[in-house]
């Protein structure tokens, strides 16, 4: 299970992994967008790390200090989507001390309503959702086991579900506007969504 120091964790570790991976974020951004959803979503995460306070108060406020953070530092199209994402899991879990996998399948799912709601995209847009779909439905084939492992196959999940946009012809987002051009890239949305589910499988192996 997740208490409050654990969502923290999670968020410093999603900050790390995106800061040594922005790079390559921008680079796959490079290929099908405007090159900077590495800076974006870097800035963002480290807004997000510095509005963390030493004793968090529950799951629901890292959540949602979180959400805030990516909300004003991310900008584009991925601010306001995972902050969303994070808005909608923090208020899933507004009644829990701690998450446990049922938990988690609910508020993951909540946020993935909040990133559809706000962006209109399906499965297989090619978007940030192909790497979001996959790790809920590894997480919810998983509820009876351990919360580690269940973590740990929804990471190995969205990073499929990453490797999975590459032949996919993008539908929204920016990259919708190369059209056919957009085949034979991975989506760099897709590539953080698989960065942050690392850094939550990490924190809690
Ligand atoms: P921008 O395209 O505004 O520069 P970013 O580069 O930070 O923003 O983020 C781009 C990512 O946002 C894409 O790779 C994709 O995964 C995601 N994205 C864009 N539009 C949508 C949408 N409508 N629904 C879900 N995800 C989207
Ligand atoms: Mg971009
Ligand atoms: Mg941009």
């Amino acid at each position: 299970t997740l208490a409050a120091t654990d969502v923290a964790a999670w968020i410093r570790r999603a900050c790390a992994l995106v800061t040594e991976q922005a790079d390559y974020l921008t680079a796959l951004d490079a290929a099908i967008g405007d090159a900077d959803h590495g800076a974006n979503m870097k800035r963002g995460l480290t807004a997000a790390v510095e509005a963390l306070g030493a004793e968090p108060d529950s799951p629901a406020a890292v959540l949602k200090q979180t959400a805030m953070a990516l909300i004003s530092k991310v900008g584009g199209a991925a601010g306001p989507l995972y902050g969303t994402f994070f808005l909608r899991m923090s208020t899933a879990c507004a009644k829990h001390e701690t998450i446990d996998t049922a938990a988690l399948v609910d508020a993951v799912e909540a946020g993935i309503g909040g990133i559809v709601q706000r962006g209109n995209a399906e499965a297989g847009d090619k978007t940030m959702l192909d790497a979001w779909y996959p790790a809920l439905e590894a997480l919810r084939a998983d509820t009876d086991g351990a919360f580690a492992a269940a973590v740990n196959a929804a990471a190995d999940a969205a990073a499929a579900g990453r490797d999975a946009t590459e032949p996919m012809l993008a539908k929204k987002g920016r990259a919708s506007y190369l059209g056919e051009r957009s085949v034979g890239h991975i989506d760099p949305g897709a590539a953080s969504t698989a960065l942050i589910m690392r850094a939550l499988a990490d924190v809690v192996s």
